[in-house]
């Protein structure tokens, strides 16, 4: 069977990467999770003091240590889930903070930062069998990818799944807190000059507010099934 590239974008914590993750285990294909790229170079700037007291990047300062900022996957021995290094350590919890996602949009909205992540996300896309999840996998990433989804939900859906997900680690969070960082980031992702998230002419849209991953599941295996025979 032919392999094919999987381009799975849309809104914030609607589960793009609980589909794309459970797919490309399905029909074993790598899995790619490009926000948690700009996720680990959010938390290196936190770690390195390259944001300004107003929340905005010091963006000489990470224009200059960008050649510094390495970011790799390896699966997980025993969950068989890719976790997320930058620099040799494990950061999959870390880049997974509040703290992380209301830091992470104005970095990915810097030119020099999205130039260098997607380069390596087309490295990592060249021998194809690979679905990757983000906002702009088939718009910028990888516009001849042979099957493209965007996915959406409601604002408070989105927030809800989020709550639960950080409530279930442990993490103290609110509601309030999390809608606000939800919509914020629609909006910066949505309003940023490049790659703006948008959905490509030729993906297809799923709004999954009342699907449940089951049915999700099965859908998506369709589209699959319909793109690698065609
Ligand atoms: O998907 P996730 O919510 O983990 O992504 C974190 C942030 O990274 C998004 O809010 C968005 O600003 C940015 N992002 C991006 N392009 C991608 C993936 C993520 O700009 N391909």
């Amino acid at each position: 069977m032919k392999k094919i590239i999987i381009a799975i974008d849309g809104f914030s914590s609607c589960g793009k990467s609980t589909m794309a993750k459970d797919l490309a285990k399905e029909i074993g294909y790598i899995y790619i999770d490009s926000g948690a790229m700009y996720r680990a170079v959010t938390l290196y700037c936190l770690e390195h003091h390259l944001f300004n007291p107003d929340g905005s990047v010091k963006e000489d300062g990470l224009r200059r240590q960008m050649d510094d900022i390495h970011i790799s996957f390896r699966l997980n021995p025993e969950t068989q889930r890719p976790m997320t290094f930058l620099n040799g350590n494990n950061v999959e919890e870390q880049i997974r903070t509040l703290e992380v996602s209301s830091h992470v949009s104005p970095v990915a909205t810097l030119g020099f930062v999205r130039q260098a992540m997607v380069g390596q996300q087309q490295a990592m896309g060249k021998e194809k069998g690979i679905v990757m999840d983000g906002r702009d996998i088939g718009t910028a990433v990888f516009p001849e990818a042979e099957l493209k989804i965007f996915v959406t939900a409601s604002a408070e859906i989105r927030a809800q799944r989020r709550y639960d997900e950080l409530k279930a680690k442990g993490q103290e969070v609110s509601f309030d807190e999390i809608l606000k960082n939800v919509k914020e980031r629609d909006h910066i992702d949505q309003t940023r000059e490049i790659s703006p998230l948008r959905k490509a002419d030729d993906a297809i849209l799923l709004d999954n507010s009342h699907l449940t991953i089951a049915e999700q599941k099965e859908w998506l295996k369709e589209q699959f099934n319909k793109a690698v025979h065609e």
